[in-house]
């Protein structure tokens, strides 16, 4: 199957060969034909398929075939608007429309919280074919009458269980609201929970249904390892096996900011180039930290759960959860980082005797038993007493304005941290006791004040990109 078969432009297909694609993948064997039809799409795909290219080739194709048209101030009005959870994926996107879309005359522009709102009113001044946007940021813009819904023809959902477990919905709704009624709608999502089929039940109308990998399931790609070990040597064996293995590359997972922050600091210390990024960071610095981790230069990046989510990095070779994710699906996005689109890729574990209950969730929503290796030298005492892991007060981790739904969950293991958006509970969780319920969404009021990020950070968004040729 090639990418002409699928329907698509020669422009698109030059493109895509651009990337070195030489075949698409399941979801966009799929998706596009669905897309290109003009109906809606309801797709079960997590991050690491090929998603992205799965619904910007068409929407490309589609506003390309077609005149927009052009708004009172000269400019075009917004024809795509694509939502994304985090301000990362928001910038990946954009940058997908913009590659895929390199030989087309469509202009795209991201916007997100944390940085400068100015540019990107400028930015929507002029017009853009496509936005990609955060919730937040987006409904900021629209109350100051910065952007122009009318003209709205596809509506994309991305990630949109992301997008729930992070408090978006009521204003996912608000912008519902405000869109023509007319439209075609996208709805993406790794897993469907209730929230997300009530969602996709008032949105959708007749939808396609995709669904490319079993839910929650782990992608089958990945090599997946536990290392038993006592809580005080993990950073010991993780550098021991950075190290050991000549690892370059490493996305590293911790349950909190500060714990993220202590381990890169501990990584630096031990000679390894190391950076944490959480939502506490600037917006400047999350974005320098995952280019020097894109190219290499940097070889190891500690990220929450939060500013990870949609990280994309080819073909990463290494995911390592330093500590378990409290909530068991984090795992399955978290080890959805390696192994992408066709590459092999190793999950590995350190699990320490407080996480056996995490493991436990883990394990039953992946349906398999991880293997567990212990490492020579770092044998966990078995005398060692399991100790609560602190749910500490305030875990949200906020992004930024319009970005603070955290969900009031996390802390423990690395430590405490949280900047505080979150409604946390304070309680302990008494491993080997109580089962691993899904922390309450830690729903931030609707309008946190700043997120940390500085404005005038270097924002890649607010630029308007012409994806290809001259402007219409
Ligand atoms: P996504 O699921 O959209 O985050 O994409 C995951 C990764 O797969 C990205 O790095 C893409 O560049 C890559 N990718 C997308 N489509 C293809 C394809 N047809 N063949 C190989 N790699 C792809």
């Amino acid at each position: 199957m090639s990418f002409a078969a699928l329907g698509l432009s020669e422009a698109l297909v030059r493109a895509v060969a651009d990337q070195g694609y030489t075949q698409p993948t399941p979801i966009q064997a799929q998706a596009i034909p669905a897309v290109l039809a003009g109906g809606d799409l309801l797709a079960g795909a997590q991050t690491g398929t090929g998603k992205t290219a799965g619904f910007t080739l068409p929407i490309l194709q589609r506003l390309s075939q077609t005149q927009g048209a052009v708004n009172p101030f000269g400019g075009r009005p917004v024809r795509t608007l694509i939502l994304t959870p985090t301000r990362e994926l928001a910038a990946q996107v954009e940058e997908s429309v913009r590659t895929y879309g390199k030989y087309l005359k469509l202009t795209s522009t991201v916007v997100f919280g944390g940085v400068g709102i100015n540019p990107q009113i400028s930015a929507l001044k002029k017009g853009v074919d496509i936005l990609v946007a955060t919730p937040g940021r987006l409904l900021d813009l629209h109350q100051q009458r910065a952007v122009d819904f009318s003209k709205i023809e596809i509506l994309v959902l991305d990630e949109a269980d992301r997008m729930l477990d992070m408090g978006f919905i009521h204003d996912i709704k608000r912008i519902l609201k405000v869109l023509p009624a007319k439209r075609q709608n996208l709805l993406f999502s790794a897993t469907f929970s209730e929230e997300i089929k009530t969602l996709a039940d008032g949105l959708l109308n007749k939808p396609a249904m995709i669904e490319v990998a079993r839910r929650n399931s782990t992608v089958e790609m990945i090599k997946q390892v536990i290392h038993p070990v006592d809580r005080e040597k993990k950073a010991a064996l993780l550098i021991h096996l950075i190290k050991t293995y000549d690892w370059d590359q490493v996305l590293v997972f911790t349950r909190t900011k500060h714990g993220a922050n202590r381990l890169a600091e501990h990584l630096n210390h031990a000679g390894i180039s190391a950076m944490a990024i959480h939502g506490n960071k600037s917006q400047g610095a999350r974005t320098r930290a995952l280019s020097e981790f894109k190219e290499t230069d940097l070889e190891v990046l500690v990220a929450t759960d939060i500013a990870a989510r949609g990280i994309d990095i080819e073909e990463l070779p290494h995911v390592v959860n330093y500590d378990l994710p409290n909530v068991p699906e984090d795992y399955v996005h978290r080890i959805g980082r390696t192994g992408r689109a066709g590459a092999t890729g190793e999950a590995v574990s350190l699990v320490c005797v407080d996480e056996k209950d995490f493991l436990r969730d883990i394990e039953r929503l992946i349906k398999r038993e991880i293997p567990s290796v212990v490492i020579p030298g770092f044998e966990p005492d078995p005398n060692a007493k399991a100790q609560p892991i602190l749910m500490g007060r305030g875990q949200g981790q906020g992004q930024g304005r319009g970005q603070g739904q955290g969900r009031g969950n996390g802390g423990g293991g690395g430590g405490g941290g949280g900047n505080g958006q979150g409604r946390g509970q304070g309680q302990a969780r008494q491993p080997a006791k109580q089962t691993t319920a899904r922390a309450a969404p830690g729903r931030a009021p609707a309008r946190p004040a700043g997120g940390g990020a500085k404005p005038g950070a270097r924002p890649p968004a607010g630029a308007v990109h012409r994806t290809g040729g001259r402007g219409r």
